[in-house]
């Protein structure tokens, strides 16, 4: 039997994008307002630069930064011992730029740090509900609201989207294993068909 599509985004939901992104503001020597961070456009939350969307842009136009992401805790187990066996893994991510260079540095990323997702195809894809597939897990919010109604949506919780609708959310990848178990539970005639009795 097929095992159902399982759509997988990458930044933010399989590295650390914005923690990474913030670490480098900081480094540089201007302030993050954490306080009221709480939406997509990180750059507005920057405090002491002229043009926060000229800097976010220096920052994200370096393969170097994208390079040096770390994997949030926990994914990298949880995909290999339990999404990676039940599910047809499908990464959908966009680069920056949509160049070679930029999609490249996201396609050895996910070698470099989930080695055994390597041969995965990867969609890149801003659209990503018009791609086919019954789950998505993403943490953007425009994705999450197109999805909500077409897939059954999973969001790593972050900041910007702590309103925004979704099946299930998580803080820690370590509570995944138990949303993959209530999601088999609850959409298991959707995921997996029915035994054709009536
Ligand atoms: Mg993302």
């Amino acid at each position: 039997m097929n095992k159902p599509v399982f759509l997988l985004d990458i930044d933010d939901t399989l590295n650390d994008f914005s923690t990474s992104f913030i670490k480098e503001v900081e480094r540089q020597g201007y302030k993050f307002d954490y306080k009221h961070y709480n939406d997509w456009d990180i750059a507005r939350f920057i405090i002491g630069v002229e043009d926060p969307d000229k800097l976010m842009s220096d920052i994200c136009e370096k393969l170097s930064f994208w390079k040096s992401l770390n994997p949030v805790p926990y994914a990298y187990d949880v995909l290999k011992e339990v999404i990676n066996d039940q599910f047809d893994i499908i990464l959908v991510t966009s680069p920056w730029i949509e160049n070679s260079k930029h999609r490249k540095v996201k396609s050895e990323w996910i070698k470099n740090n989930f080695g055994f997702l390597r041969k995965k195809p990867i969609i890149f894809s801003k659209e990503k509900w018009s791609i086919a597939g019954p789950i998505i897990m993403d943490d953007k919010p425009k994705t999450l609201k197109s999805c909500y109604i077409c897939k059954i949506t999973i969001k790593p919780m972050h900041p910007y989207n702590k309103n925004v609708l979704s099946n299930y959310e998580f803080k820690s990848w370590k509570e995944v294993p138990g949303i993959i178990k209530s999601l088999k539970k609850d959409y298991h005639d959707y995921l997996f068909g029915d035994d054709g009795r009536d």
